[in-house]
């Protein structure tokens, strides 16, 4: 392919909308314009790597026994309607673009296929002879996320591949389950990414267990947190670890009341009177908003130098509200939000956690009860410090009891980098960060339960068949390769996802023994199956070394003075290793290499 017909355009200056050198890099060197807000076109270079990702997740997913298929992008609200799930991704943070059609039917465009993918099964599986079977496609998913950025990293129309199993029982699921993970390895290694397997929460997906692949890089979005003898890593919002023991308060029976004028945070209370933070409860309060019945009031108790994971909390509330369909959002209670309810002041900071239900009487909408919610590091505590529901008062000494009733405990804290791991104490959490670029779940029966897909078992029971899902970021996966991959001058691609192997340099066009010779190498190497570009522009022989630079394809040949001598210079993408050879033998040479690295061997690394 020659290079005067690729419609390159590279920019010398970094764009303004971009934030990360990925994203930076990809715009500069021509693989994707910005459209709209999180909409992209991927431009010709860009649409051969995501063909390459493609292949390679199309060859390990076929491989698996997976059959590709592709399912619509048009949804009926009414399947979403009966998982249960119209409302909590339409309404509120809900990421669904929704819309009525002439007739006034109500669509959405796919985030992902749970749904469809389970009425197809309630529609054609019905034996367990049948099972188990998976199937998957590779598609544009749509997303309105809240804050689309970093370009394809977090966009609102993006590739992924999802897959989908189903099963006879539980124990075949996990076996699937085992089978994707390995598949899942392999796909990142072949395509030269650094990835580790981390503990995952399933989200608004749903299901038990879950676990991301994460590519490891400073720009990602998301925190990880490891053991350094590699037996733990889990992402932030599911991480757990050992919390440190409080430090004991010297009780003072029966519980002392303290004027604590305007300490209202857990560092001025501690600083003024001298606790330790570990002896006191701090108290949250929060508004959780459903698809029905009205907001509901969450009081949270932490041990004071706890934090809150609101990931955690979100998933214990859903799941003691589950009657109230999906959980829409969980908001800080705010001082006016009190008084619109038509309430009397709250003394906000000084909040205990027996704080009354007789305060929320009267209330205009919100339900007159509070969901009471704590850590273990709290209810574990003897005595403590914690708010006395009254202005500037704390009470101490406090004790969980008769007065005080232990609210309904849930793991709610924040796992930090230095906690100790629950698996070995020795060992302390380590933070990276890191780019999610697969998902696997056990989803168990919940939307075959909900959409009524049924199988007839071995025995002749009719039972609700087992469900895994399976999802990469086919076009997230491209940018995390350059963000893993880049040097100063540019992108650096792992040859087996580059757009191009090889780039065949002309120095001088002005020189016909250097156009000829070029000409006649980049016959030859495509002859020998490579994937070869041509760079005939009539550019300074600078200009273009820059652009083959940051563009990255892995080997670049120059074709310069030595021409003439029928010598020809090779050069090493990413390590910028250079050699001189004749013309004669680079065919069969560089043909040796780029059939090694396609295969994964000596995955490079900038
Ligand atoms: P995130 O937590 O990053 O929002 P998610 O957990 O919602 O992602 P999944 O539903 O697990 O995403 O989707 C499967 C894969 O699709 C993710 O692992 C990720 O690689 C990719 N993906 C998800 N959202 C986006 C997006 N907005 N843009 C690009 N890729 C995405
Ligand atoms: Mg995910």
């Amino acid at each position: 392919m020659r290079v005067s017909r690729l419609m390159l355009v590279t920019l010398r200056d970094d764009p303004a909308e971009a934030e990360i050198p990925s994203h930076r890099l990809l715009l500069r060197a021509g693989y994707i314009r910005r459209i709209g807000s999180g909409i992209y076109a991927y431009l010709p270079l860009l649409w051969r790597v995501l063909q390459k990702v493609s292949a390679i997740v199309r060859e390990e997913m076929n491989a698996t026994g997976a059959l590709e298929t592709l399912l619509p992008q048009l949804q009926p609200s009414e399947l979403w309607e009966r998982s249960g799930r119209w409302q909590g991704y339409t309404a509120g943070e809900g990421i669904m673009f929704h819309l009525l059609d002439r007739q006034d039917r109500s669509l959405g465009l796919g985030p992902t296929h749970e749904e469809v993918i389970t009425a197809l099964a309630a529609d054609l599986l019905r034996s367990y002879r049948q099972l188990p079977v998976c199937l998957y496609q590779i598609q544009t998913k749509f997303r309105d996320e809240i804050r689309p950025r970093f370009g394809l990293m977090r966009g609102r129309e993006f590739i992924m591949k999802d897959a989908y199993s189903f099963h006879a029982d539980e124990q075949d699921l996990k076996a699937a389950y085992g089978v994707m993970d390995q598949a899942y390895r392999r796909i990142f290694e072949r395509c030269g990414l650094r990835a580790v397997a981390v503990e995952a929460d399933s989200g608004a997906i749903g299901g038990s267990a879950s676990q991301e692949f994460m590519v490891t890089a400073d720009a990602g979005e998301d925190l990880i947190l490891a053991s350094p003898d590699g037996r733990y890593a889990a992402n932030q919002e599911r991480a757990c670890s050992r919390v440190e023991p409080a430090v004991p308060l010297a009780t003072t029976a029966p519980p002392t009341l303290l004027a604590t004028p305007a300490q209202r945070s857990i560092e001025a209370l501690c600083s003024a009177h001298g606790f330790d933070p570990s002896q006191t409860v701090k108290v949250l309060v929060l508004l959780a908003r459903f698809a029905s019945g009205g907001p509901l009031p969450v009081l949270v108790s932490l041990r004071g130098d706890q934090t809150l994971n609101p990931v955690k909390l979100s998933n214990a509330v859903s799941a003691r509200c589950a009657d109230s369909g999906a959980l829409l959002s969980l908001e800080p209670i705010t001082p006016e939000q009190v008084l619109a309810e038509g309430l009397e002041p709250w003394p906000l900071g000084f909040l205990g956690p027996h704080l009354p239900d007789a305060l929320l009487q009267g209330a205009a909408s919100w339900q007159q009860r509070f969901l009471r919610l704590a850590d273990p590091s709290a209810a574990d505590l003897g005595a403590f410090v914690c708010g006395a529901n009254s202005l500037d008062h704390h009470l101490v000494g406090a004790c969980w009891g008769e007065a005080m009733p232990t609210p309904d405990t849930a793991d709610l804290r924040a796992a930090q980098p230095g906690d100790r791991c629950l698996h070995d104490p020795e060992q302390r959490l380590e933070a990276s960060r890191g780019i999610e670029v697969g998902h696997i779940f056990q989803l168990g029966r919940k939307y075959s339960t909900a959409l009524d897909a049924c199988f007839t078992n071995e025995a002749g029971v009719e039972e609700p068949l087992w469900m895994g899902c399976y999802g990469i970021g086919v076009s997230r996966l491209a940018q995390a390769a350059v963000e893993q991959h880049h040097d100063a001058n540019g992108i650096c691609w792992p040859l087996p996802i580059a757009p191009y192997e090889v780039i065949v340099v002309v120095a001088n066009m002005q020189e016909p023994v250097q156009v000829e010779l070029a000409e006649r190498l980049d016959a030859a190497l495509e002859a020998g199956g490579l994937e070869v570009l041509l760079d005939d522009r009539p550019e300074r022989a600078g200009v273009k070394f820059k652009d083959a630079d940051l563009i990255g394809i892995p080997w670049r040949v120059v074709v310069g003075r030595g021409a003439a001598q029928g010598q020809v210079e090779l050069v090493e993408r990413r390590s910028g290793e250079r050699q001189e050879l004749a013309a004669a033998d680079l065919p069969a040479q560089l043909i040796a290499v780029v059939e090694a690295g396609r295969l994964g061997r000596g995955a490079p690394s900038c």
